[in-house]
C-alpha cells in the first residue's frame, strides 16, 4: 500500500540531486537526518534572490531592499504558521538548531539560572542539546540531570518525574531523536515540567522535517529547528520563543538593527525578535526557507509523516532479514530513521562498501556519543529517511548490506 495521495515519483522529479548517478549506479539517499535535499522551489528562490533582488535588509528604502526585506519577513509569517506560533515576532532567526539552543542558553539560562538550579536534559540528546546546558550549568554552578532511556531508546517518564523538582530551572529535550528515530512524548514532558514550575525547550531540528508541529498545542516555551533539515538552505534556521520570555530575555549578540538607539553612553534595544538579531542576516538562506516551509507544507506534513511510517515499517522488515543486523533503537514511537549494527563489521566499512554501490548512509556516533555509549558501542550505520525515498531504495539498501556481509564474513 503506497499512502493515499502521495506520489512519490512525482516528487522526486522536484529534487536535482536525485537524478544523478554515482559510480555509475542511481543515487539512493539516505542521509536525510544529517542534511534534507533541496527541492527546484528552494533552489529558485535563492536564484532570484541573487539574480534579481540582492540588497540589504531592514534598512534601505530603495526597491531592491524593500522587496529583499519584504521577501525575508515573509518567512518569518511562513514560519509562525509552520509551527502555530501565536505571532511573527515569536520567530527569531538563527543559524540552525544549534544556535537556537546557544541562544537560549546564553540569554535566558544567563539572566534566569543561580547556583544550585537543575537543568533536565534527556539520555537521547544531540550533542548541541548537551554541551550549551553543560556550559551553562558550569558558568552558574547549576546542576545538569539526565532523563534515562530504556534498552528500546524510550524515556523512562516516572525517572524524570522524580528529577523533577523546584530547583529545576528548564527541561530540554529532543522531539525526535536523531541516532535512533525516538519520537519523544513532548506534550506529556512539557505538561510535568510545567507542574514542576519549570520552562521547556523542544529541539524540534529531526520532527520539523517528518511531523506536523503545533507549539501552542504542545505549549511549548522554545521550539527550534534548522532549515537545511526541512528541505531548505543551511545557515538558517529558526527558534520560536514566547513573546512574553522573549520580551524579558537580554539582547544575545550586539551590533546592527538589534538597536533601537546607540549613543557612546548608553543603548537602547530594538524590539522582540530583532533584539536577537544583530547584523546582516543570510538573507539569500531565510528566502529559500520560506520556499521550502511552503514546499512541505503543500505536500502535507500528515501526508509526510504517513508514507513515511510505511517506510519505516518496510525498512524495518527488510533489515531484520539480513543475518547478524541487530536494530539499535526500536521505540514503539519512531520517525523513519534506521539505525543499526551487524556483528563483526565496523560501521564506516559498511558505510564505505555501500557508497561504492551509491547508497548514502551516515556511519558513526551522530554527534550523540552518550547514547553510544548507553548501547556499549562506538557507532552505528544510520539509513535516515525523507518523503522522496522509496521502497525499491530500501530494497537496495538490503542487497547492498548482503554484499557487505560477503565481503567481510
Ligand atoms: N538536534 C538534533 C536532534 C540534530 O539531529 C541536529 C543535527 O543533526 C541538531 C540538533 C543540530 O542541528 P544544526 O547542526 O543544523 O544546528
Amino acid at each position: 500500500m503506497v499512502a493515499a495521495g502521495f506520489d512519490v515519483e512525482k516528487i522526486r522529479e522536484d529534487f536535482p540531486v536525485l537524478k544523478q548517478t554515482i559510480h555509475g549506479k542511481p543515487l539512493v539517499y539516505f542521509d536525510s537526518a544529517a542534511t534534507a535535499q533541496k527541492p527546484y522551489a528552494v533552489i529558485e528562490a535563492i536564484r532570484k534572490f541573487y539574480e534579481v533582488d540582492c540588497a540589504n535588509i531592514h534598512r534601505g528604502v530603495h526597491e531592491l531592499s524593500q522587496r529583499s526585506t519584504a521577501a525575508y519577513e515573509e518567512t518569518r509569517v511562513k514560519a509562525k504558521r509552520f509551527l502555530n506560533a501565536r505571532s511573527k515576532n515569536e520567530i527569531v532567526f538563527v543559524r540552525g538548531a544549534t544556535e537556537g539552543i546557544n541562544l537560549v542558553t546564553s540569554t535566558w539560562g544567563r539572566q534566569a539560572v543561580k547556583e544550585g538550579d537543575e537543568i533536565v536534559i534527556s539520555a537521547l540528546e544531540h550533542h548541541s542539546n548537551i554541551v550549551p546546558w553543560q556550559m551553562l550549568c558550569e558558568e552558574k554552578s547549576a546542576k545538569l540531570r539526565v532523563i534515562p532511556m530504556n534498552d528500546r531508546g524510550e524515556l523512562l517518564l516516572d525517572e524524570y518525574e522524580k528529577l523533577l523538582s523546584p530547583r529545576t530551572r528548564m527541561v530540554a529535550v529532543g522531539h525526535v531523536s536523531n541516532a535512533l528515530g525516538t519520537i519523544n512524548p513532548v506534550h506529556k514532558i512539557i505538561e510535568m515540567a510545567h507542574e514542576a514550575g519549570a520552562l521547556t525547550l523542544i529541539d524540534g531540528a529531526q520532527a520539523a522535517p517528518h511531523m506536523k508541529v503545533d507549539v501552542q498545542e504542545l505549549d511549548a516555551d522554545f521550539y527550534t529547528f534548522s532549515g537545511h533539515k526541512v528541505f531548505g538552505p543551511t545557515g538558517i534556521g529558526v527558534l520560536f520563543g514566547k513573546l512574553k520570555l522573549l520580551n524579558a530575555m537580554p539582547p544575545y549578540q550586539g551590533g546592527g538593527d538589534m538597536i533601537r538607539t546607540v549613543t557612546f553612553e548608553k543603548t537602547t534595544y530594538n524590539e522582540v525578535p530583532y533584539k536577537f538579531e544583530a547584523g546582516t542576516p543570510n538573507i539569500a538562506s531565510g528566502i529559500g526557507l520560506g520556499a521550502a516551509l511552503d514546499y512541505a507544507t503543500h505536500i502535507g506534513l500528515d501526508k509526510i509523516a504517513a508514507y513515511e511510517h510505511e517506510l519505516l515499517v518496510y525498512g524495518t522488515k527488510a533489515l531484520s532479514k539480513i543475518p547478524g543486523l541487530k536494530m539499535i533503537g526500536t521505540a514503539r514511537e519512531k520517525a523513519a530513521v534506521l539505525s543499526f549494527v551487524i556483528e563483526g563489521i565496523h560501521p564506516h566499512d559498511i558505510g564505505t562498501v555501500l557508497d561504492r554501490m551509491a547508497i548514502a548512509v551516515r556511519t558513526g556516533h551522530h554527534c550523540a556519543q552518550p547514547v553510544m555509549d548507553w548501547f556499549h558501542i562506538p557507532a552505528t550505520t544510520r539509513a535516515s529517511l525523507a518523503f522522496y525515498n522509496t521502497k525499491a531504495e530500501i530494497d537496495l539498501l538490503v542487497e547492498g548490506l548482503r554484499k557487505v556481509k560477503e565481503v567481510f564474513d
